[in-house]
């Protein structure tokens, strides 16, 4: 049912980010081209600037960093809504 809004989602993230081969835990953010290990969660706290387990992006614009913050805070909900049927 909400499969395709995931896949919109994933594809905005891609915009900001590329893997680096062979390891994709390795993630490299176009911003600063620094890599970043931890993989996609990893770099979203990073371009969400929340200094969760992770350096901030010191080059992410503003703009860019609203929408990591708007889809962390998503993922919030989700996963609390998730607790409560459980
Ligand atoms: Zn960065």
């Amino acid at each position: 049912m909400s499969k395709s809004n995931t896949k919109r989602e994933v594809d905005i993230t891609w915009n900001y980010y590329d893997i680096v081969p062979p390891n994709r835990l390795q993630v490299k953010c176009k911003f600063f081209s620094h890599t970043c290990w931890g993989g996609l969660a990893k770099m979203k706290q990073h371009l969400a600037r929340t200094k969760k387990d992770v350096i901030p992006c010191c080059s992410v614009p503003d703009e860019v960093k609203e929408i990591f913050i708007k889809m962390l805070k998503g993922k919030e909900k989700k996963k609390q809504r998730m607790r409560c049927l459980i």
